[in-house]
């Protein structure tokens, strides 16, 4: 209720029949139906993905309507399986198949409610609490057992599977558990030396920048990033310098720069510790 999240039921494939055989052992080969799942897509933030969340979604599932009764299906007497005999070259062959008037479960509706389905279902609408772990991406489906359609008869429910989807954040750019953030300074802040505050997605953080600090640079701050979904602590923030260069200059400011382009302190001189950008993707990926 509280939460507004994208719910789209996208998938529903009819009552499923098999995965399991409820009984062992003893001869009878019925199976009990499983109710068919549904699929949603839930849109997280950045923001929730790191700290985990709680989503209150609704789902429109098929449960089976009170005052529905079942007899023992009269084609299988109850087996969930029918005998079919063929002729072959290699002479009369016998297969079990399973029952094509109840399915498999071994039962049929005796008497069901108005307003309900063939197999004595109803469309519900119920509100069901998803957690979402901190650090799950794109495309992960998490299952919640036993929230699909309910099946009939003495059946199982299908699952809720959900489908993560993440929405783009203007100013973090995730890679796996990493995130990556552009800086920008003035040529001034880049000379000087700064001190910038950055927002993270939970609190801030502050970093010093050396005064010289060449545009490209790319500070690494650790455990700032997502945190891993199975536990293992958390990626890091990758925050890249970018020297911002203005692109209307007033008179004085002109002659300024104009008086440096002379000066050799400003002319390029890079050091060793300056490493080219092919260098820093090169260390990246190593
Ligand atoms: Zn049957």
């Amino acid at each position: 209720m509280t939460s507004s999240v994208n719910l789209e039921i996208f998938s529903e494939v009819p009552l499923a029949v098999g995965g399991f055989s409820g009984f062992s052992g003893g001869g009878r080969r019925q199976q009990r139906g499983k109710g068919s799942n549904l699929r949603i897509r839930v849109q997280l933030t950045l923001e929730e993905i790191v700290k985990g969340v709680e989503k209150k979604i609704k789902v429109k599932r098929k449960v089976q309507a009170p005052g529905v009764s079942y007899t023992t299906c009269s084609t299988c007497k109850g087996n969930g399986q029918v005998m079919r005999v063929t002729n072959t070259i290699l002479g009369r062959m016998q297969s079990a198949s399973t029952c094509p008037a109840c399915g498999g479960t071994g039962q049929s509706i005796s008497s069901r409610p108005p307003g309900t389905d063939a197999n004595g279902m109803l469309q519900t609408e119920e509100t069901v609490s998803i957690k979402i772990p901190a650090g799950v991406e794109e495309g992960m489906q998490l299952k919640v057992s036993g929230k699909g359609n309910a099946a009939a008869g003495n059946g199982i429910s299908g699952d809720l599977l959900v489908l993560i989807e993440e929405k783009v954040h203007d100013k973090f750019v995730r890679e796996g558990n990493h995130l990556h953030h552009d800086l920008y300074i003035s040529i001034s802040e880049a000379t000087l030396g700064v001190s910038k505050d950055i927002s993270l997605l939970e609190g801030k953080v502050r970093i010093k920048l050396e005064s010289g600090i060449q545009s490209g640079k790319t500070l690494r701050l650790r455990g700032k990033g997502v945190p891993d979904l199975n536990g293992y602590g958390s990626g890091d923030l990758l925050v890249h310098v970018n020297v911002w260069t203005p692109r209307v200059l007033s008179r004085e400011q002109k002659q300024f720069f104009q008086k440096m382009l002379e000066d050799e302190n400003f002319k390029p001189n890079p050091e060793k510790s300056d490493k080219s950008f092919f260098e820093k993707v090169k260390e990246m990926f190593a």
